[in-house]
């Protein structure tokens, strides 16, 4: 958890939640709109710590006793809606943890603060639930609904909530902080800014991977040798692969910013932007080798099997397929 101060990007948002907090006019229901690790959860713990401190400022201080609890997800007037069921948000889940719940008076603090990640597996049921809240709310209540999709939502419930949609964080803003913050090396800072297109958690989750080296060097090595692998080698090749299985999504994220850094090169022949300056001569190399809608049609491939293998496709069968794409563009 942190505060305002300490989240990258991200300020119309946090100037929305701080005016709000100067102006007090809370609004009971709002939804963060955003991808995966974009920072939805983040800037919700960070307005929630803002408006239980103590010191009553539009940042939670981080040393009153509320900040304290906060920063350690032990405030008992900030409610993190769990549910049960990986993919489902039941209505006895909103029932349980926000209906009957937020008709108690907060314990300590101005507000009930009620945190729902993931908030588009709610199911109608659940959404219908929780609407007869976001109606009738009690006057201390806030609920920040969370969501990867807010389209998910029931049109009667979006007409009530403060929609914030989060948007896409400057590359060189994710640049510095990976390189001051984390002493992430320059060549890794850009490989990471690169394939996380505004994406903080995700450039984070990479900077981090304890073998981006290795991966990053394994994928570039098969990039390389890729279009004269023969066919009767692609086990071999697959089998390589799959010592990432556990990393294959960043896997295929460096090899998607390899390849956008073909497409770069052959459309503008300039290498200043490229992020796999040290290996120009490939790229290059691969540029001439082939065609804009080859390399598309490798982009293509590579959505393509993230799909497959969250939908549990057989692991070797989809990276065949995505090698044998890429040798033939
Ligand atoms: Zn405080």
């Amino acid at each position: 958890m942190a505060g305002f101060k300490d989240i990258i990007g991200h300020t119309q948002i946090i100037e929305h939640f701080q005016n709000a907090i100067k102006l007090d006019k809370i609004s009971h229901a709002y939804i963060l709109n955003g991808p995966d690790l974009s920072g939805k959860k983040m800037l919700a713990e960070a307005f929630a710590m803002a408006l239980q401190c103590e010191k009553k400022g539009t940042e939670g201080c981080m040393e009153c006793h509320s900040c304290k609890q906060a920063l350690s997800h032990n405030q008992p007037d900030i409610r993190y809606v769990m549910h049960e069921k990986p993919n489902t948000i039941s209505v006895d889940d909103i029932r349980r943890q926000v209906n009957q719940d937020i008709v108690i008076k907060p314990y300590a603090s101005p507000y009930k603060i009620y945190i729902i990640d993931e908030a588009e597996k709610m199911n109608v049921q659940a959404q219908n639930a929780l609407l007869k809240t976001i109606e009738e709310p009690p006057a201390y209540a806030v609920i920040l609904l969370l969501t990867t999709n807010a389209d998910m939502f029931l049109p009667t419930i979006l007409s009530r909530c403060i929609c914030l949609n989060l948007k896409p964080v400057a590359n060189e803003k994710i640049r510095n902080y990976l390189m001051q913050h984390l002493q992430v090396p320059d060549y890794q800072a850009d490989i990471c800014m690169a394939f996380a297109q505004g994406n903080t958690g995700k450039a984070l989750k990479l900077a981090g991977s304890e073998n981006f080296q290795e991966l990053k060097d394994s994928a570039v090595q098969l990039m390389k040798r890729i279009k004269d692998i023969d066919v009767y080698e692609m086990g071999e090749a697959v089998k390589q692969i799959g010592e990432y299985k556990l990393s294959i999504h960043d896997y295929f994220d460096i090899m998607m910013v390899w390849y956008r850094d073909v497409l770069m090169y052959k459309a503008t022949m300039d290498i200043n932007g490229l992020i796999f300056k040290e290996h120009v001569y490939d790229i290059k190399h691969q540029a001439s080798k082939s065609s804009y809608h080859g390399i598309q049609e490798v982009l293509n491939a590579l959505e393509k099997a993230k799909i497959r293998l969250n939908a549990n496709v057989n692991f070797d069968i989809t990276i065949e397929l995505l090698l044998l794409t890429m040798k033939e563009n």
